[in-house]
């Protein structure tokens, strides 16, 4: 397998994978006024082999600005990939619910346990759904 990443620079990274290896395209994020302040693109993968995985990191901590797109093709695969391409603006991040996406302006109340570092945390609705789970499984045992 072979995908390209076409990063804001309009540079492009290139990686070949075996077909017993994985990626994953991902942004961290930090909070504005934060000790970082920034976002990083990180592109990782996992290599199965004799039962065994590896990591792998095939681009570790690129920054992005706001605004920047960065594009992810799939360009020659075994098996079919899709969507084959994905093109993904980074956007000014928001605090959301880690347990289910809503951004901060969607629910009533977001919990972060460290909101001066952290974007993620969790909502009302998310914990009121924990606490329901938790109480039917306390009355089965
Ligand atoms: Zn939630």
């Amino acid at each position: 397998m072979q995908f390209h990443i076409k990063l804001p620079d309009q540079s492009s990274l290139v990686v070949d994978a075996s077909d017993d290896e994985s990626f994953s395209v991902h942004v961290d994020s930090f909070p504005k006024n934060s000790e970082w302040d920034k976002s990083l693109l990180n592109v990782k993968g996992l290599r199965w082999r004799d039962e065994k995985h590896y990591h792998l990191e095939w681009l570790e901590n690129y920054e992005l600005d706001v605004g920047d797109v960065v594009t992810v093709e799939v360009v020659d695969a075994n098996e079919q990939i899709s969507p084959p391409k994905k093109v993904q603006e980074y956007v000014e991040p928001e605090k959301h619910c880690g347990f289910c996406e809503k951004r901060a302006s969607e629910v009533e109340i977001l919990i972060v346990r460290n909101p001066e570092y952290q974007l993620s945390g969790i909502c009302n609705e998310c914990v009121e759904a924990c606490t329901r789970e938790i109480e039917a499984r306390r009355s089965r045992n």
